[in-house]
């Protein structure tokens, strides 16, 4: 590793053990700690993911830092400060509480802060560097590791809270995107660690859409795909808030739907099934994934459902299923 690199990456560590120190131990970083607290996370969650508070100060970091012998340059470079106009430089993240984001060894690369007001983004990250590209790494992969070893099986979630809630509802095996959508390096990455993945993203329809997208990505690398159901205006961190961690375990992933359920569901909302035309083409759109499925027990399966929905014979509909299946060879 470059000599830059080493020292962004020990500019980080004193970082994040002094954001920390202030959150659980000071003053300072008081109103952080109530944040967290009012949001229901245990010190043990505070410890073990290292959340920090960052003080309402222009150069608070800089200043620290720099007096640790660290160049001003470097801090620039590892996004953790910028450059003014006037030469003078500004903390990136202020008044926020700290998430540090690891690397797949337990180092911490970057930041994702959070408004504790209504002010600002809610979220700002650190920008990325050689040592931080967010499309190459899953939040919390470090410590999941093993337990999605464990398991046979990881929980894929959008937001830091999430991963925070979950482990500490005891849900151990859970790793996030950060926000944005699931790249394909992050896709093998899972792959090489397990065959099933199960998705839990928010439950708005931007969520849906994004559960969408990366199970199909997911699927193309050769995982299992199971996708958890959250109504529209909760996500795994508000569920888990409001309905504890047994049910989040057993109504949520336990109770998660295989990849062609949530395909029948996400597809109905393209279409109008009151009128006949809808409905029809609703059904050979259907009829198509299906054909893809090798098991005759799981066709089955499917067919039965959607022949108690629709109202057509389930001869009809695996007849239309072997045409299909004859047709793509
Ligand atoms: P909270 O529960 O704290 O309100 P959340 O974790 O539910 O937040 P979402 O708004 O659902 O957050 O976004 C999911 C994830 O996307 C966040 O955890 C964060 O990693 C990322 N994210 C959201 N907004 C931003 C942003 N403005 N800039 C960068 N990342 C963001
Ligand atoms: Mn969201
Ligand atoms: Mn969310
Ligand atoms: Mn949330």
């Amino acid at each position: 590793m470059s000599l830059e690199n080493q020292n962004i990456l020990s500019a980080y560590e004193w970082l994040t053990k002094l954001y920390h120190h202030l959150l659980r131990f000071t003053k300072d970083g008081k109103e952080g700690y109530s944040y967290f607290k009012d949001r229901g996370v245990m010190d043990e969650s505070i410890d073990e993911f290292q959340l920090g508070f960052a003080p309402n100060v222009k150069d608070f970091t800089a200043e620290f830092l720099v007096k640790k012998g660290f160049h001003q340059q470097l801090l620039i470079k590892a996004g953790l400060v910028t450059l003014k106009d006037d030469n003078s430089v500004t903390d990136r993240f202020r008044g926020r509480v700290i998430f540090p984001i690891r690397n797949h060894l337990g180092k911490t690369v970057a930041f994702g802060a959070r408004s504790i007001t209504d002010q600002g983004p809610k979220y700002l990250n650190s920008s990325e560097t050689e040592l931080f590209q967010k499309g190459k790494l899953l939040f919390n992969f470090d410590l999941a590791k093993r337990y999605i070893r464990k398991e046979s099986e990881a929980v894929l979630f959008e937001g830091y809270m999430d991963v925070i809630s979950a482990y500490q509802a005891g849900v151990k095996n859970v790793v996030a995107t950060m926000g944005t959508a699931l790249t394909e390096s992050q896709a093998k990455l899972l792959k090489r660690y397990v065959d099933t993945v199960i998705l839990c993203y928010d439950g708005d329809r931007a969520g849906l859409e994004a559960t969408y997208k990366a199970a199909n990505l997911l699927r193309s690398v050769g995982c299992i795909v199971k996708i958890a159901k959250l109504n529209e205006d909760m996500d795994p961190d508000s569920f888990i808030k409001e309905n504890g961690a047994e049910a989040f375990q057993n109504e949520v992933i336990k109770a998660s739907d295989t990849f062609i359920s949530f395909y029948m569901r996400f597809m109905k909302q393209d279409y109008n099934l009151s009128v006949e035309g809808d409905r029809i083409n609703y059904i050979a759109t259907i009829l198509n994934q299906l054909a893809m499925i090798d098991s005759p027990v799981e066709r089955e399966y499917y067919v039965k459902e959607l022949s108690n929905e629709f109202d057509f014979s389930m001869d009809t509909l695996t007849d239309e299923i072997q045409t299909i299946r004859q047709k793509k060879g």
